[in-house]
C-alpha cells in the first residue's frame, strides 16, 4: 500500500529505504518508485518493480536484467544495503539524479506551456507567425520587407505593374501577381486588385510598405473586412492622425504639448487673420492634409497674411483636394526631432529613441542622425513619453513616428512641440535599426 502512496515521488524510494531498512521489499519499492518517477510511472517500470519485489535474494542481478534506469537504481540500492558509506553515496547519486530529472521535466513542461499559450493568446511565438504575406509595394521597401520575411520563414507575394515586370522586388519574392498598368493609380493604388491577389495567393496579411496605401484608412479597413491582417495600425488610428488639425485637437486632449497656433474647424479668412495676429508673427500656414513639405507658407507680417493664405489654399486644393489650413507660430532656429514608437495589440507601448532630421531642404529631410546632437537623457525621456502618450491616445498598433518641432534657445535650452504622427514604417527606419540593433519589420510582423 505504501508503495502506492509513495508512487511517483522522485526520491521517495530512497526515503523508504532509509526509514524501513533495506530488505528485499524495500529494494523493490525503491526500484518501483525511482523507476516510476523516471518513466512517469509507466507500466513497464511498475512491472519491473513488482518483479523485484517478488524476487529474492538477488536484486542486483534482477536490476541489471531490467531497464537501464531501473537496473541502475537497483544496483545503487543493493550497494546501499552493504555498508553505511555506500548508503551515503547512493543517497547523493539519487538526489542528483532526481534533481536532474526534475530540471528536465520542468524545462519540457515550460516549453509545452509556452507553445500552447502562444497559440491561444496570439502572442509572439513561432506557432502564431504568418506563413505567407503579400507586400503591397515596390522598390526598396518591398525588398526590405521580403528580406525579413524570408529570414523568419514567411513566404512572400509581390504585386507588380506593367513597368515592374522585371523589377527586383518581383524577383526576391516567392510569388508575384500582376495588378495593372504602369501608373500607380492603375496598379499600386488599386486596392481591390491587391486584396484579390492576397486572397487568391493564400496570403494571411498585407504589408503596405511606405507611400502608396500605407496611410490609407479605407484600405486598412478593407483588409480587415476581407479577413486579412493589415500590417500596420488600425484604420481608426490612421484616420485620427491623418489630418494635421484633427490630430492636434486629439493631442491637445491627451496633454501633449503643441506649438502655439490655431487648428480649429472654422476656416473663415477673417478669423484666420485674427488668429495669426493673436499668435504673433512670423507664423506658418500649413495645409491640414499636407505632406512632403508641400502647402506651407511662412508669413512675416500681418499685411502679408491674406495673400499667403490664398496661395497656400490654392496649392492645398490642387495637391491634396482639401484646402483646410492651420496656423502655427513659426519656430525660429527650429530643429526636427522625431521619436520611433511601437505599440502592440495588448496596449503596450515603447519608444525606440530619436532621429534628428533638422538638415532639410524646402522643408524636406535631407539627412537623418541619431542620437540627436545635444540631446540629454532627461529630454529624451520626456520626448519619448510624450510620443508614447500620443500613440496611446489613438490606440496605435505597430510602428509609428511622432514628429516634434524643437525650439532651440540661446544657451542650449530646447523646447519641443508635437507636430504630427506618421502612421507607417518610415523610409528612415534603418537609422533606428542601426542604433538599436533591432529589425523593425520583424517587430511589425510579430505585432501583427
Ligand atoms: P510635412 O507633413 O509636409 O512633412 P511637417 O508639418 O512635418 O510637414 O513639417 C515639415 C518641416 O517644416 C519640419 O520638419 C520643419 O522643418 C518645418 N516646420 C514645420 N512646422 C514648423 C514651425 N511651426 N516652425 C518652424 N518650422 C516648421
Amino acid at each position: 500500500e505504501w508503495r502506492n502512496v509513495c508512487s511517483g515521488i522522485p526520491g521517495g524510494g530512497l526515503l523508504a529505504a532509509g526509514v524501513f531498512g533495506a530488505d528485499n521489499a524495500t529494494m523493490g519499492v525503491v526500484a518501483g518508485l525511482q523507476g516510476g518517477s523516471l518513466a512517469a510511472t509507466s507500466l513497464a517500470t511498475k512491472m519491473t518493480a513488482r518483479a523485484a519485489l517478488n524476487t529474492s535474494p538477488e536484486p542486483f542481478s534482477n536490476g541489471l536484467a531490467s531497464l537501464f534506469e531501473d537496473g541502475l537504481v537497483l544496483a545503487v540500492v543493493w550497494l546501499a544495503t552493504q555498508h553505511p558509506l555506500w548508503f551515503g553515496v547512493a543517497l547523493v547519486v539519487m538526489v542528483v539524479l532526481s534533481v536532474l530529472l526534475l530540471v528536465v521535466l520542468f524545462k519540457f513542461l515550460r516549453a509545452v506551456w509556452r507553445r500552447v499559450s502562444s497559440v491561444f493568446s496570439g502572442s509572439p511565438g513561432v506557432a502564431s507567425m504568418f506563413t505567407k504575406i503579400l507586400i503591397a509595394n515596390r522598390g526598396a521597401i518591398a525588398c526590405r520587407v521580403a528580406a525579413t520575411a524570408r529570414r523568419l520563414g514567411v513566404k512572400t507575394v509581390a504585386v507588380y505593374s506593367d513597368a515592374d515586370a522585371h523589377a527586383k522586388h518581383v524577383a526576391v519574392c516567392d510569388e508575384a501577381v500582376h495588378i495593372g498598368g504602369s501608373a500607380p493609380k492603375d496598379s499600386y493604388l488599386r486596392w481591390e486588385k491587391i486584396i484579390a491577389a492576397a486572397q487568391a495567393s493564400g496570403a494571411q496579411a498585407i504589408h503596405p510598405g511606405y507611400g502608396f496605401l500605407s496611410e490609407n484608412d479605407e484600405f486598412a479597413q478593407a483588409c480587415a473586412d476581407a479577413g486579412l491582417v493589415f500590417i500596420g495600425p488600425p484604420a481608426s488610428a490612421i484616420l485620427a492622425m491623418g489630418l494635421k488639425s484633427e490630430s492636434k485637437q486629439l493631442m491637445e486632449k491627451a496633454g501633449v504639448r503643441l506649438v502655439p497656433g490655431y487648428h480649429g474647424a472654422d476656416q473663415d479668412p477673417a478669423l484666420l487673420q485674427r488668429e495669426a495676429d493673436r499668435i504673433g508673427y512670423p507664423v506658418l500656414i500649413k495645409a491640414s492634409a499636407g505632406g512632403g513639405g508641400k502647402g506651407m507658407r511662412i508669413v512675416e507680417k500681418s499685411e502679408d497674411f491674406a495673400a499667403a493664405l490664398a496661395s497656400c489654399q490654392r496649392e492645398a486644393i490642387n495637391s491634396f483636394g482639401n484646402d483646410n489650413v492651420l496656423i502655427e507660430k513659426y519656430v525660429q532656429r527650429p530643429r526636427h526631432i522625431e521619436i520611433q514608437v511601437f505599440g502592440d495589440t495588448l496596449g503596450n507601448y515603447v519608444y525606440l529613441f530619436e532621429r534628428d532630421c533638422s538638415v532639410q531642404r524646402r522643408h524636406q529631410k535631407v539627412l537623418e542622425e541619431a542620437p540627436a546632437p545635444g540631446m540629454t537623457p532627461e529630454m529624451r525621456q520626456q520626448m519619448g513619453e510624450a510620443a508614447v502618450a500620443a500613440a496611446r491616445a489613438v490606440n496605435y498598433v505597430g510602428a509609428g513616428t511622432v514628429e516634434f518641432i524643437v525650439e532651440q534657445r540661446d544657451g542650449g535650452e530646447m523646447n519641443f512641440f508635437f507636430m504630427e504622427m506618421n502612421t507607417r514604417l518610415q523610409v528612415e527606419h534603418p537609422v533606428t535599426e542601426a542604433i538599436t540593433g533591432l529589425d523593425l519589420v520583424e517587430w511589425q510582423l510579430r505585432v501583427a
